[in-house]
């Protein structure tokens, strides 16, 4: 299932898997789907706060650069979930809702700049830009 997205043809309306980065057609009617605009199923979690964050229901674009530049989802849930608990206290349900929004604001900002593998060998960086970035969203 990795790399790939659940879409909608916008031309037939019908379901599609299809691979992210590669030229695809629709298997119903053959329209070109890929760099366009599609209806993405909203169960799908793959990609991206981004869509959630500027509010973006259901249309997404699918953005080879975006989706390249990310950071795996596990390391991004890493990194949301030790920023929202950087202090390690035991915080109510509204705190960490506010500052999980943070948090996602901050990282999605931090991953404009610092590329994934820039993260992994210069941490550094990464963490300076992350810290610049909470005080920013916040
Ligand atoms: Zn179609």
């Amino acid at each position: 299932m990795k790399n790939k997205i659940e879409i909608i043809c916008h031309k037939c309306s019908k379901d599609n898997t299809v691979k992210l980065f590669e030229q695809s057609n629709c298997k119903h009617c053959e329209e070109e789907i890929i760099g366009k605009k599609y209806i993405r199923k909203p169960w799908i979690l793959i990609p991206t706060t981004l869509a959630v964050l500027s509010g973006v229901a259901g249309g997404i674009y699918i953005d080879e650069k975006i989706e390249t530049d990310r950071y795996p989802i596990s390391i991004e849930h890493s990194i949301v979930e030790s920023c929202i608990h950087a202090d390690g206290k035991v915080r109510n349900k509204k705190y960490v809702i506010e500052k999980k929004e943070i948090c996602v604001c901050a990282l999605e900002n931090t991953i404009d700049e610092i590329s994934y593998s820039e993260f992994k060998n210069e941490n550094y960086k990464f963490t300076t830009i992350f810290s610049q970035q909470i005080a920013k969203c916040d």
